[in-house]
């Protein structure tokens, strides 16, 4: 628990749990079921102004995110948060990415989720090879992706009351780094090989061809192969 960041700058987390390219979203409903923090801490990790908390996105576009404040808080390396959002796609490429929240259910009862689901044209978890969902099993509804009184304090559960983020998360098992392996190399094709494309992206329907095209190859990721080139 922290009540004070300032002097007591660690939360009661485990360094090195968090999971390679693990998002926002699924790190913080994880830190808010651990510690209980204050207005004042969650304002220094999402460097606050005036608006009201609820504003404060946990998606993949996280413009108030102090990552390395909060990277120091749970204890973990820079690096290992580092595609806690989609910030490395920034620029150019992250017109691949879909503003819909996507998650594959099995990687959710693993406590796993990532941003990089929301790469267009993926369909399939690339680990489990079942098909990604944006919405809660029980309400249909999205999950809340902002930092609203219910992400506050009710973590880890859907507005229904559905828990997608058992209490007890750091018991389960955590996915290995080869199980992981396959968002390693969509990271690598996905930087190596859509920077090289000229896309337009101003004109979405030249875009959405390209991208149809390149992603014709998804199924691709289900076996975590990076396409010949
Ligand atoms: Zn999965
Ligand atoms: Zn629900």
């Amino acid at each position: 628990m922290i009540t004070k960041i300032r002097r007591r700058p660690k939360a009661t987390w485990i360094p090195g749990k968090a999971q390679k390219y693990e998002s926002l979203w699924i790190l913080f409903n994880k830190f808010l079921i651990l510690n209980v923090p204050t207005r004042g801490d969650i304002a220094e990790i999402f460097r606050h102004q005036a608006p009201p908390m609820s504003y404060t996105s946990l998606g993949p576009y996280a413009p108030s995110l102090n990552l390395p404040r909060f990277a120091r808080i749970l204890g973990e390396k820079l690096n290992q948060l580092q595609y806690c959002t989609l910030d490395p796609f920034k620029g150019s490429l992250s017109g691949f990415f879909d503003t819909e929240m996507r998650y594959c259910p099995i990687c959710l009862e693993h406590a796993y989720h990532t941003f990089l689901f929301s790469l267009t044209g993926l369909s399939r978890c690339p680990i489990h090879n079942v098909p990604l969902l944006s919405t809660c099993p029980k309400c249909e509804n999205l999950f809340e992706t902002h930092l609203s009184n219910d992400v506050v304090f009710s973590p880890g559960k859907c507005r229904c009351g559905h828990v997608f983020l058992a209490k007890d998360f750091f018991r389960l098992k955590t996915l290995s780094d080869t199980e992981l392996a396959p968002l390693s190399s969509l990271i690598h094709w996905s930087k190596l090989y859509l920077s090289k494309c000229d896309f337009n992206l101003i004109q979405s329907k030249n875009r959405q061809e390209w991208i149809k095209t390149f992603f014709s190859h998804s199924e691709v990721w289900s076996i975590g192969n990076p396409p010949e080139k």
